[in-house]
């Protein structure tokens, strides 16, 4: 028998997750899904993972930089290998963390989901639920305290809209 939902979250970027865990405070069940790795973009393949990178080179460049502060110091030598494996972790340890969270959510459900997931799929299995595509999460988000009904019903549109 399919399962309902008081609402479905397609992705874990940058507002999924604190949407879901809002919603869940609030008493609503909620389903999030997620296709790819746990943070989305920020977290996997872009703010963090680049950051790190530019934090190694920004050491690298002191070292390099050394005798101007009057230390004495070998030119470096970047091994790769090691600042790929400090971004993979750091990366890593973000993605988990997201997880976590939104495993550990009171009202909620994470469905890790294949590349094949079609969102209108669990739409049509979920017809009562308010579906909520990350690009209009943020939205959601600010109106869940003030129109509740509302808000649900616009992003079931919305939603709807962005499928077909
Ligand atoms: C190289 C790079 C560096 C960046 N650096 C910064 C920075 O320093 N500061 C900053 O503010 N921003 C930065 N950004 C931008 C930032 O990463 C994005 O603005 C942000 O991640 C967008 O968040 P989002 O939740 O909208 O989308 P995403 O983070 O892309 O999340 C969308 C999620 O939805 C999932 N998803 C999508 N469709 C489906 C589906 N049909 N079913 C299931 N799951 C689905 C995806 O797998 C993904 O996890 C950077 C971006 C890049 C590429």
């Amino acid at each position: 028998m399919a399962k309902r939902y008081d609402a479905i979250i397609i992705g874990t970027g940058q507002a999924g997750p604190s949407l879901a865990a809002r919603l869940s405070a609030a008493g609503q069940s909620v389903a999030v899904v997620e296709r790819g790795r746990f943070g989305g973009t920020c977290v996997n393949t872009g703010c963090i993972p680049t950051k790190t990178l530019v934090a190694s080179a920004a050491a690298a460049e002191t070292v390099r930089r050394a005798s101007q502060f009057g230390v004495v110091a070998p030119p470096p030598t970047v091994d790769m290998k090691a600042v790929k494996a400090r971004k993979d972790m750091i990366s890593g340890e973000s993605s988990a963390s997201v997880e976590k969270s939104v495993r550990g959510l009171a009202n909620g459900t994470a469905i890790p989901v294949g590349r094949r997931f079609l969102a209108s799929s669990i739409a049509a299995r979920s017809s009562s639920a308010s579906l909520v595509w990350p690009s209009f999460a943020s939205w959601a988000a600010n109106c869940i305290a003030t129109e509740k009904n509302r808000c649900s019903s616009r992003s079931t549109n919305e939603a709807t809209s962005a499928f077909s």
